[in-house]
């Protein structure tokens, strides 16, 4: 079950398709984001399939293959 926190999310990837993903902070799965440039995620939230929310940090940063773990602190 996800807990209700929001987690910031530091890292995001490029698919094969070219789209954004990143790792979810609840479930640690790969997640699909809905933009093609990280200036169009940045600062937007969304909900995960686990039903986890997070949001995409305006710091975050584009990582060239495998996505570290991505677990905020909450508070
Ligand atoms: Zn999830």
């Amino acid at each position: 079950m996800a807990d209700e926190y929001i987690y910031d999310v530091h890292h995001v990837a490029r698919d094969n398709d070219r789209s954004l993903i990143c790792r979810c902070p609840h479930c640690q799965e790969i997640t699909g984001l809905d933009g093609d440039d990280l200036e169009d995620v940045a600062g937007e939230q969304y909900e995960c399939r686990c039903g986890g929310w997070f949001q995409i940090d305006y710091d975050a940063r584009r990582v060239k293959g495998e996505l570290p773990p991505n677990k905020g602190i909450p508070g």
